[in-house]
């Protein structure tokens, strides 16, 4: 396994190795738990890939054959990272099993992420255990007064959090992590966008910090002011601003000078890069079906005569399920009665036990109890009226779902619902 120092591969953090050896990015991390000034989430995550980028997402199994395919091709890939189109943490559970795969069927990699840091320190312990060797976090200042100018809001959980409370936040947390990855021998190098009138005078005493915390590497990136943001109207640094930032930073710590500011779907060496010539292998990566698809080939329908989806989940005694023809439609395979009505949560644990085979449950509404614990076992509970087939459509082909939330009748459970079969109320 790569130890941490390991610099000697990583085109990143060592200018030296980065005409022979490359990395890969693998897109499975979509979403984002706080809002940068600068960044327009149509796009992918600005923190680490150039601005106005959107990637294809892969799970992690396909990632896994994603990167089979790419070492064919590119043998020289001596890193693979995440790095988006969102935040790692923000998907744990894709980054932590993507990265678990990799280190599995892959063990000479270099593992490598890169994140805000807002979510990172609860899982150190396990990147050190799978081996994660760098990360990377962008830090854009160490004073709140500065930092609450740079985030609209920082999400813990379900909680939105904006303004200073949201920097202190996001900082405590960064610094918090930064020190967890320095305990558990892991390289770090920090990101640092540089935004005029914000945080350009502030660089020097950031870096200070960052080599206090044991840090290795810091690597300042021009803002790029995009379309659409609070940003967008802050002219970008130049090129001399941006080297007397990097010398006076220099001070305190190393600089990454040579930071091609990578897709989060890059592929290649930093100056050969192929992200292009495997746009193709990702495409087709992308399309192989999810394990779960594999394992839960059917759809279960709240229905009464099998033409409209029209029963609340609490109200349905039985369950219709459906699946592919074959031929591009969709066939009613059979009923399967529903438990008995009263129980609350255990009724709706045999309702996912009885739908174990069964990647979506179309209802007319349910409650928060029941959505969360089908979604935990994999059934993705779709509220939705109208024609059973459209249904299906948006299930199987991942389109039009937000088309169908039309007038339903709601649920007014708040989540206390005890499966009376009475409704979901
Ligand atoms: Fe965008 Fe990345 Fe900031 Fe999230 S962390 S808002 S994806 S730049
Ligand atoms: Fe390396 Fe910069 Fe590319 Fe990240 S964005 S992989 S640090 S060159």
């Amino acid at each position: 396994m790569p130890h941490a120092k390991d610099f000697t591969r990583h085109p990143c953090f060592n200018v030296n190795a980065k005409g022979q050896y490359g990395r890969v990015h693998l897109p499975v991390a979509p979403k984002c738990n706080i809002q940068c000034n600068y960044c327009n989430r149509k796009f992918d995550c600005v923190n680490e890939s150039r601005p106005g980028v959107t990637s294809t997402l892969l799970s992690p199994e396909q990632a896994r054959v994603y990167v089979d395919k790419v070492l064919e091709k590119e043998p020289r890939i001596s890193v693979v990272g995440i790095a988006g189109p969102g935040d790692p943490f923000a998907n744990p559970e894709e980054t932590l099993e993507t990265m678990r795969l990799i280190r599995r069927h892959h063990p000479e990699m270099i593992l490598c992420l890169s994140t805000n840091g807002m979510n990172l320190a609860p899982h150190v312990p396990e990147l050190a255990e799978i081996g994660v060797s760098h990360v990377t976090i962008t830090i854009n200042a160490i004073d709140p007064e500065i930092t609450q100018h740079i985030y609209a809001w920082v999400r813990d959980g379900k909680v939105l959090y904006r303004g200073r409370q949201g920097a202190e936040l996001l900082l405590a947390r960064q610094l918090q992590a930064i020190e967890l990855l320095k305990r558990h021998h892991i390289t770090v190098k920090v990101n640092t966008i540089v935004i005029p009138g914000i945080n350009d005078h502030h660089v020097p005493v950031l870096a200070a910090k960052m080599k206090e915390l044991g840090v290795d590497l810091l690597n300042c990136m021009a803002m790029f002011p995009n379309a659409d943001t609070a940003f967008e109207h802050i002219t970008e640094p130049n090129k001399e601003m941006m080297e007397r930032i990097r010398n006076e930073a220099e001070r305190f710590l190393p600089q990454m000078r040579h930071c091609t500011r990578c897709r989060a779907d890059a592929v290649g060496l930093l100056d050969h890069d192929r992200t292009g010539e495997m746009r193709g292998c990702l495409s087709a990566c992308a399309q192989l079906p999810k394990p779960e698809e594999v394992a839960r080939p059917y759809v279960a329908v709240a229905t009464l005569e099998g033409v409209l989806v029209n029963q609340h989940l609490g109200e349905a005694s039985r369950f219709q399920i459906w699946g592919e023809d074959g031929q591009g439609g969709y066939r009613h395979i059979e009923d399967r009665p529903a438990p008995p009505s009263g129980g609350g949560h255990q009724r709706w644990l045999n309702i996912s036990r009885i739908l174990a085979d069964c990647r979506a449950i179309l209802v007319n509404d349910l409650g928060d109890s029941p959505k969360e614990i089908l979604r935990k076992r994999g059934i993705q509970p779709i509220a939705m009226v109208g024609f059973i087939e459209r249904g299906l459509e948006a299930v199987y082909t991942g389109k039009g779902l937000a088309g169908l939330q039309g007038r339903m009748r709601k649920c007014t459970s708040k989540g206390a619902c005890a499966g009376g079969g009475n409704g979901c109320g």
